[in-house]
């Protein structure tokens, strides 16, 4: 099973649009992967989430008909006076399947090890998956301390029965700028993650993120070790999102 999922961020997508400029792709392509060959997820905002969890009920499109959709974010309380934040509780009451952990965005705005830590703690009580994210700042790989800090990142989080449901490896240099890592680097950080997961006796699907697109897609999916991708401004365009997705086989 291979894996692509979207991160909407805090962007407008059409829904409408973005459903037939995918279904038009997917309808398009005979070979277009079935949805036991890959797994699509869409991570977005909860007002989003009302209006395309209808479409994908009511869709007549088997591929478009399993898309499952996540949160962003969830927050590391059970309940109480914390103003703006959505608990695992909640999210699971109204159908969202999970939430992305750890996003290097959420990480600069204050997400410490150990915050990122309890929100996955919430989400395995809730029985809801995480997408657990990690990478390195530029700086930290022009220092060559890129292993230590994946590491310390994992071995933070991997403990007292909390552990990546699927990972994402995503420099924080390659997110939203274009500058997708190269293929020496991503495996290089997927050796240093496989490892890890090796040793603690963990699976779990390893993902890249960091300026996908339908040009790169091929390169990055052919790594040895990744499993699938997690996209961000590329998939705000359902058919972008769909062609990247038509590149990703089992
Ligand atoms: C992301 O948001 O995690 C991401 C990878 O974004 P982009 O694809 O735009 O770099």
């Amino acid at each position: 099973m291979k894996y692509l999922i979207a991160n909407w961020k805090m962007n407008s997508v059409d829904l409408d649009v973005w459903e037939r400029e995918f279904i038009n792709v997917v309808s398009s392509q005979n070979n277009f992967p079935k949805s036991d060959e890959l797994k699509l997820i869409v991570c977005l905002n909860l007002y989003d989430y009302y209006v395309l969890s209808k479409k994908i009920k009511s869709s007549k499109n088997a591929i478009f008909n399993k898309i499952s959709l996540f949160a962003q974010d969830v927050s590391q309380h059970e309940e109480g006076a914390f103003t703006g934040q959505i608990s695992s509780k909640f999210l699971k009451k109204v159908g969202i399947k999970g939430s992305i952990i750890g996003h290097s965005e959420l990480r600069e705005n204050g997400d410490s090890e150990k915050i990122v830590f309890e929100k996955g703690l919430k989400l395995k009580e809730d029985e809801l998956s995480n997408i657990f994210c990690i990478g390195e700042a530029l700086e930290i790989l022009e220092n060559k301390n890129k292993k230590s800090f994946l590491l310390n990142q994992l071995k933070t989080f991997c403990k007292n029965n909390v552990s990546p449901d699927l990972l994402a490896y995503e420099p924080i240099w390659a997110i939203g700028t274009g500058k997708e890592a190269d293929s020496e680097n991503i495996s290089s950080s997927v050796s240093i993650i496989l490892d890890f997961l090796e040793e603690k006796k963990i699976y779990c699907p390893v993902l890249y993120g960091g300026s996908v697109s339908k040009s790169n897609i091929e390169e990055i999916i052919s790594i040895p070790g990744i499993d699938g991708c997690l996209v961000g401004n590329s998939s705000l365009d359902g058919e972008q999102f769909a062609i990247i997705a038509s590149k990703i086989k089992s």
